[in-house]
């Protein structure tokens, strides 16, 4: 049953139970209406208040500022790979367009031969997104990328699989780093999920001047969002699933400045981005269309913004101090994993380097008796029969996965702490 397990699964993953029991609920009568909530229209004023209470709660427990929008949208992680690519892409371009002549329009620049041939001139030459790949998720958005703008316009500024033999596992150091000048974005993903890495905190190299401007800075934070403080003002777009830390699977959230977003910065027209031989994107990923419905452009899953909700008001009830409490607890999960790992050095390889080791996904090798293989399947086995389940790596990299989501109470960590222990000893 429920409460006989502790599930440590990568995403989707555990939900607090008293969220799914007010949910269940919820799913078959909302708010004494007669009707579930995934039955209400999601024009409803229902729906709507839905939507802002989420959207009002995850700006309090993150401390989102006022010049930051937060969007709910729906294609996952995924999508946004896609999505980032054709915003920041648009967003460089009415830039450019700007800088050749702040004055005219889309259409004027269209009529204006000698203008579109510089602005072409930019794309061409000009136009690089740069991505730091730490591990397999990185990896995927950059090819995704390449698949829709080209090679030539993707900067691969970093690749940790190049000083690790191959493997994923560290974080160049940002020396090394190749940075474009003037880039549609620096993309990263804060915690990556398959490998285990994830950054310290935010790179120096990419930290706003004492003016305030900076790169444009985007990240993937599916897999640790809600899990300790994040600079927001130094990021231009910030992106995640729910179903790890937020809620259900089904909607994913874009916080974004609104200086990114119209009015201040309409996307290029259909038209102007075709003489360009640039993607047109679909609607449905343009941030300037999502922001102007209120995340309701067509229809959202407003039963997953609900979860999502409650989790934040959970949260929030948690923790008077908002995120920080959840850090602080993160902390010490995450300390008394991978200590008890530590200290059986003969049995268990933590696979990162110790500066980038994840404190969500905790991924190590057990190499007790020689055979890692056959070690492996037992301690699988054996923490599955005392009730520890979801703990086997991603099937690219093998291996053990503990994934140490919030909804891991501390007694559930330590469960697995003492487990990780006895096997050894046995
Ligand atoms: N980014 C990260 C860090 C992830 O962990 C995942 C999924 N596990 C994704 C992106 C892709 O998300 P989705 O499956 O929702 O497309």
């Amino acid at each position: 049953s429920r409460s006989e397990i502790t599930y440590f699964g990568a995403g989707p993953a555990l939900l607090p139970t008293d969220v799914l029991e007010q949910a269940a609920e919820a799913l078959l009568d909302y708010q004494s209406t007669g009707l579930g909530i995934a039955e209400h229209s999601h024009r409803s004023e229902l729906a709507t208040n839905i939507i802002n209470e989420a959207k009002a709660d995850l700006a309090t427990y993150l401390d989102i500022p006022e010049d930051y929008e937060v969007l709910f949208m729906q294609g996952g992680g995924s999508g946004e790979f896609a999505a980032t690519v054709y915003n920041f892409v648009g967003a460089w371009v009415t830039r450019k367009r700007r800088a050749l002549s702040s004055k005219k329009t889309d259409e004027e620049f269209l009529n204006e031969p000698a203008l579109m041939q510089e602005l072409r001139n930019a794309v061409g030459s000009e136009l690089k997104i740069d991505y730091l790949i730490t591990g397999g998720w990185s990896q995927k958005a950059a090819a995704e990328a390449q698949r829709l703008l080209g090679p030539e316009h993707v900067n691969i500024a970093a690749d940790a699989r190049q000083s690790n033999n191959a493997k994923f596992g560290t974080i160049p150091d940002e020396s090394t780093w190749k940075l474009s000048k003037d880039a549609a974005m620096v993309y990263y993903c804060d915690n990556e999920t398959v490998d285990g890495v994830e950054f310290p905190g935010f790179p120096k190299c990419l930290e706003p001047g004492p003016d305030g401007t900076g790169p444009i800075v985007v990240a993937d934070m599916s897999s640790n969002i809600l899990s300790r403080r994040i600079p927001v003002r130094n990021f231009s777009a910030i992106f995640f699933g729910a179903q790890k830390n937020l809620g259900s699977t089904g909607v994913t959230v874009v916080v974004i400045k609104k200086d990114l977003l119209p009015p201040k910065t309409p996307q290029p027209s259909a038209a102007l981005l075709r003489k360009l031989s640039l993607p047109v994107p679909p609607i449905i990923l343009e941030y300037g269309t999502i922001a102007k419905n209120n995340s309701l452009y067509n229809t959202l899953s407003i039963f997953d913004v609900y979860i999502a909700g409650q989790v934040l008001k959970k949260l929030l009830r948690s923790y008077p101090n908002k995120v920080e409490g959840q850090e602080a607890v993160s902390e010490k999960k995450t300390q008394l994993l991978y200590g008890a790992l530590e200290a059986h050095p003969d049995v268990y390889k933590v696979v990162p380097d110790k500066s980038v080791r994840s404190r969500m996904n905790i991924c190590f090798r057990v190499t007790k008796g020689g055979d890692v293989d056959a070690a492996e399947k037992a301690f699988l086995k054996e923490a599955t029969a005392q009730g520890l389940t979801g703990l086997k790596g991603h099937r690219s990299v093998g291996g053990i996965r503990a994934s140490n989501y919030n909804s891991i109470t501390p007694e559930g960590a330590e469960k697995l702490a003492k487990f990780i222990d006895a096997f050894a000893k046995s």
